[in-house]
């Protein structure tokens, strides 16, 4: 009687949410536990991955958020081609699949007495973690950047209430305006992303804005699917983009948000619609818990994706670093699969076997014109490397509908992968 009295108090103060998962955790009989941290689409898969693969876990995914908000295709949001509810996700069809889902954040990880602490106070015990946290935007990278600065100058790099500011600056801009858009250097989430929104906010502009111009200021000398934007932009939108690479004075050293200017080396760009893409590093959970290196990012090994820095704690998707596979949402569910499939043999005390992967990084430069590429990477020399001789992008010189096609592709994935992980 006095252990349920304790129970209860204990539960009513940490919130309605605390003896499901509580009592999840200890109704395992005897099997293992792993617990997931983060319910993007890295944290999402593995969680149900793991509990597909091996019913008896007890599998308990760590988010705060009850609604996941995706980020591809939320540059065809910003373009007016889709509805910020078509990003927008739940996780009724993750807790169908036998997960227990902790509505509350990771607050601290214990590596080595293997716990996790939630913010609504409860701690979880694990035999395994899984951490796919996914990005924080590095707000002490450059001058004058930081949060306040963002409302001002969206980032729009973490799909939801910034796109949606971004999306109403555009539409707020009058006609002849400079839409300015800085990327930053490697590594970071999406390598497509920023032309890929260049390209639709072009699309969007020639249809309503047609006098204005957009300028991309880069820190980088090249970019994924580089030929194949530049002869779409050539080809759709003559005259309007213009790409400032790193050698031509392209990285911005520093942001006016008050008068929303980029700064470089070389000039100062006075903007009408200012969107930074910031330097980025894994989420904060994932420092935190030791797992990150001095770049800000999580070294992991090629097979189990466990971390270099700490047993027992696997990192997937943006937060890792992934030898050449890029971090995107396609990686990031793939690596969930493998890491899944990888902790099920290390918990029966088998080896995992080496894994293949496969990427593919669709990008709308229009409405009805998709471009892709992909890759396959396996793991070689302690990275995961690209095997040489597999993977490619989409030809540049096309006839007939290739492109239309492509883009009917890019939606086809969306609605598979969002289906997979959370349908
Ligand atoms: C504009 C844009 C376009 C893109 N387009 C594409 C595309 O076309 N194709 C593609 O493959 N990829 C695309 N991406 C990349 C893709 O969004 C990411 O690579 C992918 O989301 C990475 O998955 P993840 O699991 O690592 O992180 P996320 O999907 O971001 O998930 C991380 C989750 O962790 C949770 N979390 C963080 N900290 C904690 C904590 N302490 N406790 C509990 N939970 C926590 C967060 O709430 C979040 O739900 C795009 C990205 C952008 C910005």
């Amino acid at each position: 009687m006095a252990t349920r009295r304790r129970f209860l108090k204990l539960a009513s103060a940490a919130g309605l949410a605390a003896p499901s998962i509580a009592s999840a955790q200890s109704t395992g009989g005897g099997s293992s536990r792993v617990v997931v941290v983060g319910g993007g689409f890295g944290g999402a898969t593995a969680a149900r991955t793991l509990k597909m693969l091996e019913p008896k876990l007890t599998v308990t995914l760590v988010e705060p958020n009850r609604i996941f908000t995706a980020c591809p295709f939320s540059n065809s949001v910003l373009a007016n081609l889709r509805e910020m509810s078509q990003q927008q996700f739940g996780y009724d069809g993750v807790v169908k699949a036998g997960v227990t889902l902790a509505q509350t954040s990771a607050e601290v990880v214990d590596g080595t007495a293997k716990t996790v602490t939630l913010s609504d106070g409860n701690k979880l015990s694990y035999d395994r973690l899984v951490m796919s946290p996914g990005i924080d935007i590095n707000w002490r990278a450059l001058p004058g950047y930081d949060e306040a600065a963002a409302e001002k100058m969206p980032h729009a790099w973490k799909a939801g209430a910034q796109t949606v500011l971004l999306r109403q600056q555009l539409q707020d801009m009058e006609d002849g305006g400079l839409v300015v858009i800085s990327a930053p250097a490697n590594p970071f989430r999406c390598p497509p992303g920023p032309y890929e929104r260049a390209s639709l906010i072009a699309y969007w502009l020639t249809i309503w804005k047609p006098k204005s111009k957009l300028l991309i200021l880069d820190s980088k000398d090249a970019f994924s699917k580089q030929a194949l934007f530049q002869n779409a932009w050539a080809q759709l939108y003559p005259g309007l983009i213009d790409w400032v690479p790193l050698s031509k004075g392209g990285k911005v050293t520093s942001v006016d948000p008050s008068t929303l200017t980029f700064v470089t080396d070389f000039g100062r760009h006075k903007a009408a619609v200012g969107n930074v893409i910031p330097p980025q590093m894994a989420g904060v959970i994932a420092r935190e818990a030791g797992v990150a290196d001095r770049t800000g990012w999580c070294p992991v090994e090629p097979v189990a994706f466990e971390s270099i820095l700490q047993p027992g704690i696997h990192v997937i998707g943006d937060a890792a670093i992934m030898g050449g596979m890029p971090k995107s949402a396609f990686a990031a569910n793939a690596q969930a699969k493998v890491c899944a499939a990888a902790i099920v043999e290390l918990l029966a005390g088998r080896k995992p076997v080496d894994p293949i992967l496969i990427n593919t990084c669709y990008s709308l430069v229009a409405a009805d014109y998709g471009i892709s590429i992909a890759g396959v990477y396996r793991p070689d020399k302690g990275v995961l490397a690209d095997v040489p001789g597999a993977g490619g992008a989409s030809p540049l010189t096309v006839v007939g509908g290739f492109r239309g096609q492509e883009a009917l592709y890019a939606s086809s994935w969306f609605n598979t992968i969002t289906a997979e992980v959370f349908g």
